[in-house]
């Protein structure tokens, strides 16, 4: 089998490493109807990828929580590249997404490339089972080279779809999900479009996947594979954030968050190759839903990384009630204790769905999906009630402060110094520096990160509903209710009640 050749040499270690990584490639990617040379030094880019590099100088700092040791090469990897095979693995993996969640107070982007990894292990195991295929090994294959290297992977699986009630097969044009259009012996070629996609330029590989359950008219539509994200055949287009030209007019506090940012944008694929050893699914649609519950039941606990971003918020409200003199009114402390019950809500949900995983054929270990889908669910309310809260904290001059250029005019600067002032011990700046973060939160740039990615990143709100209505167990409950109200019914309950208990004490296989 012959082995794709990767675009490094040394593997990455540091945050430096990462972003130097990214320079000089030959990407096609729009922005403002004009091509970008490079990324890397792009102000309004720079921050989603600083947000990156943090995964990699946390696996410095903190090796216990963000690197292990590959059960594929037997190496110290990047956790964000490790195929979870124990029940601490899969906690770990949060843990480390709340503590990046606190340092960089948005979306770090490596989650969907670690979560679909970890799905497709699983995947193609029972792919190769029933079929006999090559692809678990050749994923193997995959995962020790990325991660010998230390690279970054993106989840592509959103494709645009066209209209929401035809199947792939059916829309009028064949390209709003992506497929294959031809076969070679040496492997396939894709065209479609995936939307939303997050991280995708700062990633080295991108792994394109189905984006639902497919039938066998939709065959051609059944692909999976690892391109690099560089590849010939694929043209970016930056998706625009609230507030993002703030990033272009000098100056750092008007951004609220000037180092950290997400990313996504659309990627549009023409006839782009995918060579054998890098095909991980062809044609077999009956595996499609099976990727596509297992991504997601990992992906939707993963968004625990939105209580890490909600510490930062819940700090920056609590901070700017100290500015203001109000931080002992009841009130206010009765908010922030809200706010932390709902954070903390979130993360229980998360943690527990992967306190409960499982291990799957692989060997490898996938979470609770109940779980994961009452933590997204919850994520898709909660941080909006939590940046509800701070915005009532932080007073109205959050929305209608003066500019930072403002402050430094000569000619009013000193005017807004002095009227802008809350505690007397306290300078001017801090108080507005906190509120332009708690701006950039719920209304700017990061508010994409805690709130309409929370909305519908992992699924829309409704996808979660139909899982959850697919696992409630309605019928044991009634039995349940039953006995207790004496009623006597002659059923047959016992396989539902011992799943039941299998999924709540970990018992089931
Ligand atoms: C910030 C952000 C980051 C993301 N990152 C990634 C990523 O890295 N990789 C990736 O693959 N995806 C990513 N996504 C995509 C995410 O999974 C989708 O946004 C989500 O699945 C919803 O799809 P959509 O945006 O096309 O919305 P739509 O499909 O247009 O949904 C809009 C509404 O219509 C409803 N609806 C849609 N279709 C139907 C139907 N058939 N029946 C009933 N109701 C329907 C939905 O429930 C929702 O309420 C990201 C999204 C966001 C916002
Ligand atoms: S939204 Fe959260 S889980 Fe998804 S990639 Fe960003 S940080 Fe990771």
């Amino acid at each position: 089998m012959t082995l794709v050749q990767l675009p490094q040499t040394k593997p990455l270690i540091s945050g430096e490493d990462y972003i130097n990584s990214l320079r000089g490639r030959k990407l096609k990617v729009y922005l403002f109807g004009e091509l970008v040379t490079e990324i890397v030094d792009h102000p309004m880019i720079r921050p989603s990828i600083n947000a990156v590099a943090e995964t990699y100088n946390l696996a410095m700092r903190e090796p216990d929580l963000a690197s292990t040791i590959s059960g594929v090469t037997g190496k110290q990897v990047n956790r964000f590249l490790h195929i979870a095979m124990s029940r601490d693995d899969v906690v770990l993996q949060n843990k480390m997404q709340r503590r990046l969640g606190q340092l960089t107070g948005t979306c770090f982007q490596r989650c969907v490339g670690m979560d679909a990894l970890n799905s497709l292990y699983s995947t193609t195991f029972e792919m190769d089972e029933k079929y006999k295929t090559q692809y678990h090994q050749r994923l193997k294959n995959f995962i020790s080279l990325v991660q010998e290297e230390n690279l970054v992977i993106g989840g592509a699986m959103t494709d645009v779809k066209g209209d929401r009630s035809l199947a792939p097969h059916e829309q009028a044009d064949p390209d709003l999900f992506v497929h294959i259009t031809k076969r070679t012996n040496e492997g396939v070629y894709i065209t479609g479009a995936k939307a939303h996609q997050t991280g995708c330029l700062n990633s080295h590989w991108l792994i394109v996947m189905p984006t639902m359950r497919l039938r066998e008219k939709d065959k051609d539509y059944a692909v999976i594979g690892a391109i690099p994200v560089d590849a010939e055949g694929i043209t970016y287009i930056y998706g625009r954030q609230s507030c993002d030209s703030r990033s272009l007019e000098g100056g750092n506090i008007d951004q609220g968050n000037a180092n950290y940012g997400g990313q996504e944008a659309m990627v549009i694929l023409e006839n782009v190759f995918i060579p054998n050893e890098l095909i991980f699914m062809d044609g077999e649609f009956d595996f499609a839903s099976m990727l596509v519950e297992r991504f997601t039941c990992y992906h939707r606990r993963s968004y625990v990384c939105k209580s890490g971003v909600g510490d930062v918020i819940i700090g920056a409200a609590a901070t700017i009630a100290e500015y203001n003199g109000v931080d002992n009114v009841s009130h206010i402390k009765d908010k922030l204790v809200e706010m932390t019950h709902l954070n903390e809500t979130i993360y229980g949900t998360g943690i527990a769905s992967s306190y409960q995983s499982q291990a799957t054929r692989s060997g490898a270990f996938i979470c609770d999906d109940m779980l994961a889908n009452v933590c997204k669910h919850h994520v898709t309310k909660m941080p909006y009630e939590i940046s509800r809260l701070a915005q009532d904290i932080a007073g109205g001059l959050m929305v209608t402060m003066p500019s930072e250029k403002d402050f430094r005019s000569l000619e009013v600067g000193a005017l807004l110094e002095k009227y802008l002032k809350g505690r007397a011990d306290i300078p001017t700046e801090y108080r507005v520096r906190i509120l332009r973060l708690i701006e950039n939160m719920t209304l700017g740039r990061n508010a994409v990160g805690y709130l309409t990615e929370s909305m519908h990143g992992a699924g829309s709100p409704q996808a979660q509903r139909i899982q959850i209505a697919r696992q409630m167990q309605i019928e044991f409950k009634k039995l349940l209710a039953k006995e207790l109200a004496g009623i006597k019914e002659h059923k047959q309950l016992t396989s539902e009640i011992s799943d039941y208990f299998g999924r709540i004490f970990n018992t089931k296989v």
